[in-house]
């Protein structure tokens, strides 16, 4: 039976949808079409993340609907793919879940196409070695490019270095011409990748670093801004701070993850950082960067945290005032260091913990984004919704504007007339010069 029709049920991060791009890519060389509904798929991938309980129980759902489908069309080729199955072989996983055709590590493109090449026959041969969009991103303006795979810190709730292997920085050359093809392709921004993005390089002694990599990522003609995530706090250098200053193209945004701000928790997280440490950096990227956003990650119920160190995480967000910050609730993950103590803090005060958190740092976007009325923001414009243009500024808030003579892709300046905690509207202003 010759496979036909494949869909791609991504989940998790960043990473996973670079993952599926190169896969759903490599797919459509082999002759498949993507189809929007598994039921239509002869071959359904699911690439699955594991950072915390609530993604992997999405799994278990998909997984179960897709047994029964399996029943009923026997020929569907299952791929379960990313960080459920990991890096390492994993026989357990392998015996519950035997209706699965195979079972693909996180970036495993090339195992899960040579798996179908070798045991799918009649499947059509490899086109030559170029990479297009495929067909469902093919009008994509922005785009993820993986530049460091896998991680080797050791935070101690987190199960990722476990599940994505040892840390590896792709060769610059790879990263510049994944880049210049998405380019050529029509992406007009692109997203640098990695666990700790900012330790790019280090594994490659006489290689680029990250700043390096980013200012020839900005030589690619017709690219227009690249940004870049997650960053550490301790691998943060003024060099990289200075690409940013300096390099039009480098976006203002800036993920650093913080995680908590208190410093007993981070030193039990085994973050390797103090509140005060992570706060003399924000003060030097303000310094260097006076425009840069500055976005974090919180984990509210740590094993062990203690309402007085939580409302230490308050305040930092009230120190700080971040542009966006991304809040989880703690949740143990089997083989990390965290999960063997007692996940104590209830799940009724991590949720309140987490609203508290959410809803302080809404009100410091609205305030922070209410001081845009008024102003000239740059927006690259992504899609069109509801009869509007979308687009972000460099520091990646979500503008929507009107104008006949605007389109995906091209760079406008936009007025700000209203704004909200998660997005801004505003008038599309022709530069006299134009
Ligand atoms: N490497 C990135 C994080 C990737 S995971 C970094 O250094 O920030 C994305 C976010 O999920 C983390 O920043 C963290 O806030 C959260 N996270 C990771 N493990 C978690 C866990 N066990 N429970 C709750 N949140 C977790």
């Amino acid at each position: 039976m010759k496979l036909r029709t494949y869909h791609i049920w991504t989940i998790g991060c960043q990473m996973n949808e670079a993952d599926s791009r190169h896969l759903a890519a490599q797919l459509e060389r082999l002759g498949l079409e993507a189809v929007l509904e598994p039921v239509e798929a002869d071959l359904v991938v699911l690439n699955t993340c594991v950072v915390r309980q609530q993604a992997e129980n999405k799994i278990y759902g998909k997984l179960g609907s897709l047994r029964k489908m399996k029943q009923q069309r026997p020929h569907l080729v299952i791929a379960l793919m990313g960080c459920l199955v990991g890096v390492k072989d994993n026989p357990a996983l392998r015996a519950k879940y035997p209706y699965v055709d195979v079972f693909v590590p996180p970036s495993g493109v090339d195992e899960l196409v040579n798996h179908l090449l070798t045991h799918v026959p009649a499947l059509d041969h490899a086109a030559p070695d170029e990479y297009e969009l495929p067909v469902l991103e093919r009008n994509a303006i922005t785009a993820f490019v993986p530049a460091v795979l896998g991680c080797s810190h050791a935070c101690a709730y987190c199960v990722i270095p476990l599940r994505r292997g040892a840390e590896q920085s792709r060769p610059a050359e790879e990263v510049l011409r994944e880049v210049s093809m998405l380019v050529s392709q029509g992406v007009r921004e692109v997203m640098l990748l990695g666990q700790i993005v900012d330790r790019y390089g280090l594994d490659r002694p006489d290689g680029p670093d990250l700043a390096d990599l980013l200012n020839q990522v900005c030589a690619i003609p017709d690219l227009l801004r690249v940004r870049f995530l997650t960053s550490h706090p301790n691998w943060m250098t003024d060099k990289l701070l200075d690409a940013v200053a300096s390099e039009p193209k480098i976006c203002p945004q800036l993920e650093v993850a913080a995680q908590s701000g208190n410093n007993e928790v981070l030193r039990r997280m085994r973050r390797g950082y103090t509140r005060e440490k992570y706060l003399d950096l924000v003060a030097r990227i303000r310094r260097r960067i006076p425009d840069a956003a500055i976005h974090t990650d919180i984990i509210v119920g740590f094993p062990g945290e203690t309402e007085e160190q939580y409302r230490d995480s308050y305040r930092l967000l009230e120190e700080v005032e971040f542009d966006k910050v991304h809040i989880a609730k703690y949740s143990p993950r089997p083989g990390t260091s965290a999960a063997q103590e007692d996940d104590d803090v209830l799940e009724e005060e991590k949720e309140r913990r987490r609203k508290d958190l959410d809803d302080f740092q809404k009100a410091i976007q609205e305030r922070k984004n209410a001081a845009l009325r008024g102003c000239l923001v740059e927006v690259l414009v992504e899609s069109e919704q509801k009869g509007r243009w979308q687009g972000r500024t460099p520091q990646n808030k979500i503008v929507f504007f009107e104008g006949a003579e605007s389109g995906p892709g091209r760079l406008e300046q936009v007025r700000i007339e209203w704004t909200g905690p998660f997005s801004m509207i505003g008038k599309m202003e022709l530069l006299s010069n134009e």
